[in-house]
C-alpha cells in the first residue's frame, strides 16, 4: 500500500531530513514579506496546493467581527473557540476558509481584519485548535505551509524551511500600494505593520522567530520572481 503511493507520488520518497512521508515546505515570515507570492510560486513549481495558515486567523477574525464579540478575554475566547468548526479547502488551487461554512475567503484582506487577526492569534485555545487541523493537512498532504509558526511549531520536521523578510519600510510601500491608499495612509499602514512585527514576535505563545534551519530570504530590491527562484534553488539542492 505505502510502495504504491510512492510510486504514484514523485514526493512520497526518503527526504532529506531522514523522515518518509509527504513532502513539507514551510514558509514563515513577517506580514507583507512577500511570503504569499512566494509561496504561491514555489507550490506552482512543486505542484502542490499552499496552506495560508494566516487565512485561518484572518476568518476567526471576521467571525468575532460579524458576531460584535469587541473587547476580547480569556472566557469569550474559550466559549468563541467551542462554538467554531474550521474547514479548507482547495477549488482550482484557490484555498477557501470556511467557519462553521461560511466562506470567509472575500473578506479576509480588509485591514481591520488584518489588524484584529494579530490581537486575537495569541491566545492558547486558538492555536491549540489550529494546530491540530494544520499538523493532520500536511501529514495528509504534499504542501507548502505558511505562516508564523510553521518552522518553529507546526512543523518542525519540514523538509525545508523559509523565512521571508525585509526592512519594515519596504514592506509597508508594498502594502500601501497594493491597497492603493484606500483604505489606511502610508504612515497608518507602516504604524499598523511596527505593530503587528512587534506583537507576532513578542507574543508568549508560539512567536515568530528564525529557527537554526531556517534559510532566511530577504526579498528587497528583488522581484518576487526572483525570490522564489531563490528559494526553488534550495530544494533542487
Ligand atoms: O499571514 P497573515 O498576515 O495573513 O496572518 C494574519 C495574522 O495571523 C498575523 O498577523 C499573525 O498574527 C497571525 N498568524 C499567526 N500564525 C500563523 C499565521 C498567521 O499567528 N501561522
Amino acid at each position: 500500500m505505502f510502495k504504491k503511493h510512492i510510486r504514484k507520488n514523485a514526493f512520497c520518497v526518503k527526504l532529506h531530513n531522514g523522515r518518509r512521508g509527504k513532502m513539507n515546505i514551510a514558509i514563515d515570515g513577517h506580514a507583507a514579506s512577500g511570503k504569499s507570492v512566494i509561496a504561491v510560486g514555489i507550490a506552482a513549481r512543486l505542484g502542490v496546493n499552499v496552506f495560508d495558515t494566516g487565512a485561518l486567523y484572518r476568518a476567526v477574525a471576521c467571525e468575532w467581527d460579524k458576531r460584535a464579540l469587541g473587547e476580547h478575554t480569556q472566557e469569550k475566547m474559550s466559549a468563541f473557540v467551542k462554538s467554531i468548526k474550521f474547514d479548507v479547502k482547495f477549488i482550482d488551487g484557490v484555498q477557501h476558509t470556511y467557519i462553521n461554512g461560511f466562506d470567509y475567503t472575500p473578506f479576509l484582506r480588509q485591514e481591520k481584519i488584518s489588524v484584529l487577526s494579530s490581537i486575537l492569534a495569541p491566545y492558547p485555545q486558538l492555536r491549540a485548535k489550529l494546530r491540530k487541523m494544520q499538523r493532520k493537512f500536511a501529514r495528509e498532504n504534499d504542501c507548502v505551509m505558511e505562516g508564523r509558526d510553521i518552522g518553529s511549531e507546526i512543523l518542525p520536521k519540514a523538509d525545508y524551511k523559509f523565512f521571508i523578510t525585509a526592512p519594515v519600510e519596504v514592506r509597508a510601500r508594498r502594502r500601501f500600494e497594493q491597497q492603493k491608499g484606500k483604505e489606511a495612509s502610508f504612515e497608518q499602514v507602516l504604524k499598523d505593520l511596527k505593530e503587528r512585527d512587534y506583537a507576532d514576535e513578542n507574543r508568549v505563545v508560539s512567536p515568530l522567530k528564525i529557527v537554526k534551519d531556517s534559510i532566511i530570504i530577504n526579498t528587497a530590491g528583488k522581484t518576487p520572481q526572483e525570490s522564489i527562484d531563490e528559494c526553488v534553488s534550495y530544494i533542487k539542492k
